[in-house]
């Protein structure tokens, strides 16, 4: 992908698609001002090009060739303290197609540029007033879906997860200082660069390493959400639970039809990572066909599911289509609970030998809603694992993150493993080090994974 320039100037419609009150035309760079001003007519006769003050907001009409497109609003923003550091002007009309789309061709056909997709963060980041965890933070907050992961969106975006890299940078940028100064004079009598305390100042950076690698599950699924299925042989009670959770754990997406009537999907907010619950089809072996179809269905969401309640009757024997599925969730490996629902009928109900497998078991009645509580609060631990970060601390939210700060920590193993070897070993691996933690910040991110993370937002972003 060839690098985009930052010399033109970029329009682009900022606001979703669709009729809304107000849309938003934005435009970014040198030319902002002038273009702009060549299609507005202010009501009180400004001139919006007049020596910048900071911020101003001017009411008027766009205007192309043909006549008015539109009432407006404008907003003069002038470099530097802007989304973009460049001159910005957003232009507010009415938010539809029509006149968002004619207020946009005014401005290409005065010579502005249509902006790819993410092209104003992209410039906020090459003019160096974000970085690049800040700057995928931005997409993070349009798409956050709980308040857990605008928090979490927010310790990235306003720089506390960056502070954490950076930490950990200058540790290393002065570890390599002092071993570089140690090959560079050899004769020199230098032992005490390449020491214990150092090693420990190194140990401790492998260390943060470890507790911010151990935050990736629990920012993924804040970002992404979690698939949790909930199986069972049929009449356990799969669909009343599913309603008792949409019902107390606040459902937090409109109804999306199921792809099929065997399985239904519904979002709710479990400790704030947005669940996805699904309701399959009862599985048990059977020779009907469309039933089948069904359990195969309901076979495939366990298979891709982060975690699997398994339902059993508490007012019911255990049978073997109970044990034969607690065996197919156990050999999957998947984050799992037993659930033993209908315990207002049975309240003494024991859980079934095989429980164990299971970890805790946990009585619920999806009719009195009796046990539910405890059993999110149980979901939710079985989701984060024991996290000590909260949502507000930085997470790393990214497979990208992840595995650049797993290559950081790999070549400080490998440092550490070889402390005593000659000074140029450890600083190649120092090296290595720093450049993996500065591809999550972006600092070495090679341009054409920049161009790939910044192309994944949307127009106008
Ligand atoms: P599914 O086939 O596993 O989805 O089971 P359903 O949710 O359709 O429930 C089967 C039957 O059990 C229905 O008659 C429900 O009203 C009943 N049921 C489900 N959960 C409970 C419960 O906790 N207590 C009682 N008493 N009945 C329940």
């Amino acid at each position: 992908m060839k690098a985009r320039s930052t010399e033109d100037t970029i329009a682009a419609i900022a606001t979703a698609q669709g009729e809304a009150g107000i849309g938003i035309v934005r435009l970014s760079g040198p030319e902002a001002v002038p273009i702009a001003a060549s299609v507005f007519v202010s009501s009180r006769g400004c001139d919006i090009t007049g020596p910048g003050r900071g911020r101003c907001v001017y009411h008027g009409e766009v205007r192309d060739h043909a006549g008015v497109i539109d009432e407006v609003l404008l907003h003069v923003m002038r470099a530097p303290h802007t989304y973009t550091r460049e001159d910005v002007v957003e232009i507010n009309c009415h938010g539809g197609p029509g006149p968002l789309g004619a207020v946009l061709e005014a401005l290409l056909e005065r010579g502005a540029r249509l902006a790819g997709p993410g092209e104003f963060t992209q410039r906020a980041f090459l003019n160096g007033r974000i970085d690049l965890v800040q700057a995928e933070a931005v997409i993070d907050r349009i798409r956050a879906r709980t308040r857990a992961a605008l928090r979490a969106a927010d310790a990235a975006g306003t720089g506390r997860l960056s502070a954490a890299i950076y930490a950990m940078r200058d540790s290393l940028a002065d570890a390599l200082a002092r071993i570089e100064a140690a090959v560079d004079f050899p004769e020199d009598d230098l032992p005490e660069l390449v020491d214990q305390a150092l090693r420990r100042r190194l140990e401790g950076v492998r260390e943060q390493m470890s507790e911010l690698l151990d935050t990736a599950r629990a920012g993924r699924l804040y970002r992404e959400g979690a698939g949790v299925a909930i199986v069972g042989r049929p009449n356990v009670g799969k669909s009343s639970l599913f309603n008792a959770l949409l019902r107390d754990a606040r459902a937090i997406v409109t109804p999306q039809p199921g792809t099929t009537r065997d399985l239904i999907e519904e979002v709710i907010t479990i400790s704030g990572v947005p669940v996805r619950l699904s309701d399959t089809a009862g599985l048990r072996a059977t020779d009907d066909e469309i039933e089948q179809m069904g359990v195969e269905i309901a076979r495939g969401a366990l298979r891709n599911a982060d975690a699997v309640l398994l339902l059993v009757d508490a007012a019911a024997p255990v049978s073997e289509d109970d044990e034969l599925l607690a065996r197919e969730v156990s050999a999957l490996d998947v984050p799992r609970l037993l659930v033993l629902n209908k315990i207002d009928l049975a309240p003494d109900a024991r859980p079934p030998a095989w429980a164990g497998a299971f970890g805790a078991c946990h009585p619920v009645s999806a009719k009195t809603a009796q046990g539910l509580k405890e059993l999110e609060a149980a979901l939710g631990r079985l989701l984060l694992g024991d996290v000590a970060a909260g949502p507000d601390q930085g997470l790393i939210t990214r497979l990208h993150q992840r595995d650049s700060l797993r290559r950081a920590a790999a070549a400080l193993d490998r440092l550490l493993a070889n402390f005593t070897a000659s000074p140029e070993f450890l600083s190649i691996d120092l090296r290595d080090a720093l450049d993996a933690l500065g591809e999550i910040t972006g600092e070495t991110t090679p341009e054409d994974i920049l161009d790939r993370i910044f192309s994944s937002f949307c127009i106008g972003k």
